[in-house]
């Protein structure tokens, strides 16, 4: 079926602004070229650090910040640079479930009026269809319609998780980013928070970003996962190929910090530590993005930035190890050797 999202070379960049004239002087390149598609139905897992960039894409991608380059068609429409007015008719179609509740909601609302606001602003329903509206949506994330005039302080930040949910829902969205929606809930309550988002979205047919840097998360619910690290996508494949198979050095460093929960692999999989820190996305390094920290460089890696490619059906990496015509000319070992 025709991608529901899809993002093309879509670059973020902040100016930094120094001195007494406040002189442009550079740009944070927080995104800095990626791309995808997402089918409906589906879940795009967009996981990596703190830092590389994932919030921004999320908020770009629904135009909730403004993007500087690229291309991104939502059900086909191109909305990369359209105005905030025209947007607008189509904010109820795309929403978006944020990490911290406690910060997204306003403590002087209560729970209704937090939930009835995109109603009150996009729709002409009656008081009372509202009413009736918030109650249903109170339901669909199990929360009990009695709370409806409480406020938010007076619940968990599971609760509170539920009425963001709730409200992101109100518009019946079809493509909905969830940015860290559980990073900030007790262990004990994020399965639930989670296990409640892939209940909508087998009921109403929803369609996710998933952003997180929780790869065990991202494991249980993406269908599709994208890796990135300092503004780039730097490998995208199916789930289980991801887990079984990672193509790109960052990925294989991150999956081997992860808990495996199958033993043969777990005994074979060696923990990769990485040496040094990001850099900063306003200095990327020369050539590619991870040269500094990989642990498999090559001199090359520290010259040309390594293209995306496919190598397998569904399978993008950028990685020099990966391109034949690159490695023909290297003189190092052999990629695994
Ligand atoms: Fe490592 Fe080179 Fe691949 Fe970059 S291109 S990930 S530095 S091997
Ligand atoms: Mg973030």
């Amino acid at each position: 079926s025709a991608p529901l999202v899809s993002v093309r070379d879509l670059k973020v960049h902040f100016p930094i602004h120094a001195g007494l004239l406040r002189r442009r002087v550079g740009a944070v390149k927080a995104v800095d070229g990626i791309g995808f598609d997402i089918r409906p139905g589906e879940t795009l897992g967009l996981v990596g650090e703190s830092g590389c960039g994932k919030s921004t894409a999320g908020r770009a991608v629904l135009r909730l910040l403004d993007v500087t380059e690229g291309s991104i068609r939502v059900e086909g429409t191109e909305i990369a640079r359209m105005p905030q007015g025209e947007l607008r008719r189509l904010r109820p179609r795309m929403q978006m479930v944020f990490q911290d509740p406690q910060a997204s909601l306003d403590p002087r609302m209560t729970v209704e009026a937090i939930i009835r606001e995109p109603l009150d602003e996009h729709t002409r329903l009656t008081r009372a269809e509202k009413r009736e509206r918030v109650a249903e949506l109170m339901d669909a994330v199990v929360l009990n319609r009695g709370f409806a005039t409480r406020f938010p302080h007076a619940f968990s930040g599971g609760q509170r998780q539920r009425i963001g949910i709730a409200r992101a829902l109100a518009l019946n969205p079809r493509f909905v980013v969830c940015d860290e929606p559980i990073a900030a809930l007790d262990v004990s309550i994020q399965a639930q928070v989670v296990n409640l988002l892939e209940d909508l979205q087998e009921r109403l047919g929803l369609t996710y970003l998933f952003i997180s840097h929780d790869l065990s998360m991202v494991r249980h619910i993406a269908t599709r996962v994208a890796v990135m690290y300092l503004g780039r996508i730097v490998e995208m494949q199916a789930r289980e190929g991801l887990f079984a198979e990672p193509l790109h050095p960052y990925t294989r460093a991150l999956l081997s910090a992860v808990n495996e929960p199958d033993p043969v692999a777990a005994r074979t999989r060696r923990r990769i530590v990485l040496k040094g820190d990001v850099p900063s996305p306003a200095n990327p390094p020369r050539g590619c993005n991870f040269c500094t920290r990989c642990p498999d460089a090559m001199p090359v890696c520290r010259e040309v930035d390594p293209a995306t490619l496919e190598v397998g059906p569904g399978r993008w990496v950028a990685c020099h190890l990966h391109d034949p015509a690159v490695m023909r000319g290297q003189p190092t070992r052999p990629f695994g050797a």
